[in-house]
């Protein structure tokens, strides 16, 4: 678990650390990889706050419980309380945008599914979520922006923002007719292909567009 959310100069961010709602099957290759059924609205699911963990520090995964995979994924941070009847003012509401390892349990999580069971024990362990630091962008300049996720060396996944099935904007229209955002929460917008099976002693880089390289590696939970 995290004490604060921080910037790429290492200052802290006067913002609560909040609820993560997170966002299932938005990229079609990740669909496909999985199996899955296409969407007809955005899967969405949560992690509690106890999930955060900071992702320039060695990233701890659980060993006990089968396959943990990494999902790499654009995070956005909200500055302003959003609800339903709040329009959505991004340039006002988002306070900056970093990457997030959306971390599952899969054989837990095949589990889940095949039992028709909620998918917290596959998702919302601690630990799960480990996030890197957060900048400030212009919301209009998202959309042409892409991530990636390297594990030894090789490149495992590349996300192209253009290419969410539900856009930015669309998948918070669809959370705020729901769940109220308060400042200090994040949205996980889901993952692009190519997730797989971390091990410790694995090097990990995540990479923001221009924004940000930040490099760590994996260990065993204590
Ligand atoms: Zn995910």
């Amino acid at each position: 678990m995290i004490e604060r959310y921080y910037s790429l100069n290492n200052e802290p961010i006067e913002l609560p650390l909040g609820k993560l709602i997170c966002v299932g099957r938005n990229y079609v290759a990740h669909v496909d990889e999985m199996s899955s059924p296409m969407p007809e609205a955005p899967l969405l699911f949560m992690k509690p706050s106890t999930a955060l963990a900071d992702a320039r520090n060695p990233i701890a995964i659980p060993c006990d419980f089968g396959e943990c995979h990494h999902e790499a994924e654009l995070a956005l941070l909200i500055g302003d309380k959003i609800d339903r009847n709040t329009p959505l003012a991004l340039d006002k509401q988002l306070y900056g945008i970093g990457l997030a390892l959306d971390l599952t349990l899969r054989d837990i999580q095949a589990q889940c599914k095949q039992k028709g069971h909620p998918w917290e024990r596959a998702k919302s362990f601690d630990d799960s979520c480990p996030i890197t630091p957060f900048v400030k962008v212009n919301s209009q300049d998202i959309e042409a922006m892409s991530f990636s996720l390297s594990v030894n060396g090789k490149l495992r996944q590349k996300g192209l923002i253009a290419n969410m099935i539900f856009p930015i904007v669309q998948l918070l229209e669809e959370i705020k007719a729901q769940f109220t955002l308060l400042p200090g929460d994040i949205v996980l917008t889901g993952t692009p292909s190519g997730v797989g099976a971390l091990s410790p002693k694995d090097e990990i880089t995540l990479i923001l567009d221009s924004q940000f390289s930040i490099s760590t590696q994996v260990c065993a939970w204590q």
